[in-house]
């Protein structure tokens, strides 16, 4: 739940985000619809508590994530837009890690799962520099999820990637909302939400 978030960076004159409120319900598709520079990475960055707010307040399940940053992280996974390129581990190994930071330490059975969910169980031995784009896009979701958390931030999963990811990718999201997950997706495709957001805010 975003209420009357407002943020200006450090020395810019811009007000990035101008108070926005809304919330994600439990089961549901939330697309934050509008152009580049609207503001949207920055709430994203907001919720994950890498940005503070200037003023207002994010909630994940009601508790603000400025006062309790630990339960924010253990429950919502994000997807950046930039793909981190780790060129030193192969994929499993990457999620062995990502795990890890999350205090996981035997995680083989969830890593598996996403493997195979995912479409990157034969590529689970490979390099990150080794993968094609649309890979390593599978693998940040992937990164994302290892800790099976009840809330996914997408910041535009499908921009720049082929008609047949997209597809993929799409039934994936619905997959996971039928499990319950809540889901915030940026986009700036208008064909996006039309096929995969209960709701949308638009910026
Ligand atoms: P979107 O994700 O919708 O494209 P952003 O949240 O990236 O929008 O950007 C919103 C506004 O904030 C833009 O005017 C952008 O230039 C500005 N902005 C984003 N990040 C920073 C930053 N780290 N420092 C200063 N200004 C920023």
């Amino acid at each position: 739940e975003l209420v009357n978030l407002k943020k200006r960076y450090k020395n810019s004159p811009v007000e990035a985000v101008r108070g926005v409120s809304f919330e994600v319900r439990a089961g549901e598709i939330f697309g934050l619809l509008g152009p580049n520079g609207a503001g949207k990475t920055t709430i994203i960055a907001s919720i994950t508590t890498l940005e503070k707010p200037t003023s207002g307040a994010v909630k994940v399940f009601g508790v603000d994530v400025a006062e309790d940053p630990l339960f924010t992280k253990r429950n919502v996974g994000v997807v950046h837009q930039e793909v981190i390129n780790s060129g030193f581990f192969s994929v499993e190994e990457i999620l062995h890690f990502v795990s890890g930071y999350y205090g996981i330490n035997k995680n083989q059975e969830r890593i598996r799962f996403l493997l195979h969910k995912l479409s990157l169980f034969q590529h689970k031995d490979k390099k990150v520099k080794q993968l094609s784009g649309g890979m390593k896009r599978r693998l940040m979701i992937a990164k994302a999820l290892v800790h099976n958390p009840k809330v996914l931030l997408l910041d535009e999963p499908t921009a720049g990637v082929d008609i047949q990811l997209r597809e993929d990718l799409w039934r994936f999201v619905q997959e996971l909302r039928q499990e319950g997950m809540s889901i915030l997706l940026t986009t700036h495709y208008l064909e996006e939400p039309e096929h995969l957001c209960d709701r949308v805010g638009i910026m």
